[in-house]
Formats: C-alpha cells, structure tokens, sequence
C-alpha cells in the first residue's frame, strides 16, 4: 500500500487538491480536520475536546490525531493506497506515522508540498469563511493558524526531505494548474 501525503500551511488548497488525487487513483482520502469535524458534529467525547482547540486555531493534541489515523490505517488495510491531507502536523505527529507504516508494512511514497505567498492563503480561507463557514476562517484565528504552521508544521518538512521523499509543488494558479503540476509529478514519480 502506498501512502502520500498533501502538506502545506492553511489555504494552500490541499484539501481541494487531497480529494481530486485520492478520487483520480481511487485511493482513500483521509483529512484528519475533517474526521475531527465530524466527531464535532456527532458531539462525542473526542469532539468536544477538539472543539476547544479547533475552534481557537490551535492544533489538537498527537496522541488524539495519531490514534484517529492509527484506526483508518488499520480499519482500510487491504486498500492499495492512503492520501493524508493536513497529518502529519508535528515531528511526534511524523515520528508516529513512521512507525505506523512500518507496522503495517507499508511506504511513504511521496509528500506534496504546496506553498502559496500569505496574502494569497488569507484571501482564500477569508473566502472559504464565507462560503462554508468555518469557525476557524475568521481573520483572528487564520493569523494564529499560520504562525502554529510556520512554527510546529514547517519544520516536519526536514524529516521527508533526508528521507529523500518529498515533492514541492507550486500551489498559486488555478485549481486546475495546480492539479496538472500533481499529476505531472506523480507521473514522474512512477516512471
Ligand atoms: P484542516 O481541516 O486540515 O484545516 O484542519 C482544521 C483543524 O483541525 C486544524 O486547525 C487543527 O486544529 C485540527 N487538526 C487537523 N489535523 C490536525 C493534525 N494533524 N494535528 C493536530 N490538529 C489537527
């Protein structure tokens, strides 16, 4: 099974970019923001937790997100590949996911990095606020999110680079630029 990862600050469009590549190859989709949503809605135990983190900015606590991913890994094993959007988020996020996929004898076949310049991601969650409503889009929130990125997730990218996996992909343009720029490079990646 092959796992790929989207990564990128908020806004950059990896959700929007996650979904068509997973639907394309017919891998699974898995958005740790989205699960958490979810149990937000169903107003679990796990939800309610999340809530006061994910409505301020902040990010939820590892061990929460690394045993959310732990059960998809092993609910869906016989599928023939995962596409994580937004996980991991810290280096113990990274470090757990390592040993994860060696568990389950799996590989991390490339991590797509897209990056976007600040004005440009703050205009589109500002959109994103407006046409989904999300709690965490508002101007307050988007500011700490960014910085949570720059100091806690940025610095993941070090451990996909020595292991010689990672992809940088340009996320400015058209979703159907970027999504060319994906596709090219995943086709590189299988030649
Ligand atoms: P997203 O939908 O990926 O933008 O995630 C929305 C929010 O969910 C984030 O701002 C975090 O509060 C939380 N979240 C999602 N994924 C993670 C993760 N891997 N680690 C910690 N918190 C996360």
């Amino acid at each position: 099974m092959e796992i790929y990862i989207f990564f990128g600050p908020p806004g950059v469009g990896k959700g929007t970019q996650a979904k068509k590549f997973a639907l394309k190859h017919e891998f699974k989709h898995i958005s740790t923001g989205e699960l958490l949503r979810q149990e937000m809605r169903a107003d679990t135990e796990l939800g309610r937790t999340a809530a006061q983190y994910i409505n301020s900015g902040n990010l939820a606590p590892d061990n929460t997100v690394i045993s959310i991913i732990d059960e998809q890994l092993r609910n869906f094993s016989d599928l023939p590949g995962f596409v994580f959007d937004g996980f991991p988020r810290t280096n113990a996020q990274a470090e757990a996911l390592d040993q994860i996929v060696a568990r389950e004898g799996k590989i991390i076949k490339a991590v797509f990095r897209l990056e976007a310049h600040e004005p440009e991601l703050i205009q589109r969650l500002l959109k994103r606020e407006k046409l989904e409503g999300r709690l965490d889009d508002t101007e307050e929130t988007i500011k700490n999110r960014l910085d949570i990125y720059e100091r806690l997730t940025k610095p993941v990218l070090d451990h996909y680079r020595a292991k010689g996996c990672l992809i940088e992909i340009d996320g400015e343009g058209t979703v159907e630029e970027i999504e060319n720029r994906i596709e090219q490079a995943y086709t590189d990646l299988k030649k």
